[in-house]
């Protein structure tokens, strides 16, 4: 199990948690503003630390919301128990190779008196 970053300044549960909701509220089209605004309220609501956690996660790779995503989220996600959906995990495995009793087809021989 990865450690959480040592340096944290937040519950990892509460890091965890803001993965999970930029990420659930990025998938309902919201677009980046290029700021911290989700954060921030994020951290508001739960009266966390604010400016030192912006400044831990610009640390970290991110300069808005969506880097939190990409950049943070990528790197101590699992660390403090986040799991990202994973698209592929819908489609594979179900493409079972359908056995067409095909015989295989004959060799084509030119019929020599055609063209001689
Ligand atoms: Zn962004």
């Amino acid at each position: 199990m990865p450690q959480p970053p040592p340096d944290l300044l937040v519950p990892a549960p509460a890091l965890r948690d803001l993965f999970a909701h930029l990420n659930q509220v990025s998938g309902t089209g919201y677009e980046c503003d290029h700021r911290f605004t989700l954060t921030t309220a994020f951290l508001r609501d739960r009266t966390l630390q604010l400016g030192d956690t912006l400044a831990w996660l610009g640390a970290n790779g991110a300069g808005c919301d969506c880097e939190v995503i990409f950049n943070v989220a990528q790197r101590w996600g699992e660390s403090v128990g986040y799991e990202p959906l994973d698209d592929d995990e819908l489609d594979d495995d179900d493409m079972e190779p359908i056995d067409r009793a095909d015989s295989p087809s004959p060799p084509r021989s030119k019929p020599w008196w055609r063209f001689w």
